[in-house]
């Protein structure tokens, strides 16, 4: 997706901090981060929402929260948990719409979630 701001970080049409990427991901720090650690992970196909997943993006859904798992697991600051947030359309807040995983913490979270 040419306008599409993560497919330019996929791209490397724009700047990002990457932490991780492989053939199928790539996760980057969040440019406004809200937690000591803010991770952004993404597939590097342009799906826009959850609600766009399909049954062909099965595998691509659990390889997300497998790099998740494997990109947290690395982070010292994230030893005593971390949060996971999938913002879903306007009312979660979804700025940006290409799917994306926030892997936030470093700090203690507090629920319920603004
Ligand atoms: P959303 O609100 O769509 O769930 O989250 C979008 C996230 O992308 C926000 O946390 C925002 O700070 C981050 N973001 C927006 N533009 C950029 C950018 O150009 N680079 C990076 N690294 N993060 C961005
Ligand atoms: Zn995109």
């Amino acid at each position: 997706m040419e306008k599409c701001l993560f497919c330019k970080v996929v791209n490397k049409q724009i700047p990002a901090k990457i932490i991780y990427e492989d053939d199928i991901v790539v996760a980057f720090e969040d440019i406004n981060p809200q937690a000591p650690v803010h991770i952004l992970l993404i597939p590097k196909k342009h799906v826009e929402t959850v609600l766009d997943l399909t049954e062909e993006d099965k595998d691509l859904a659990g390889y997300l929260f497998l790099a998740a798992g494997k990109i947290a697991r690395d982070i010292e600051a994230l030893n005593d948990g971390f949060r996971i947030v999938v913002n879903c359309k306007e009312n979660a807040g979804q700025a940006v719409f290409h799917l994306h995983l926030h892997i936030l913490g470093g700090r203690r979270m507090q629920w319920p979630p603004g």
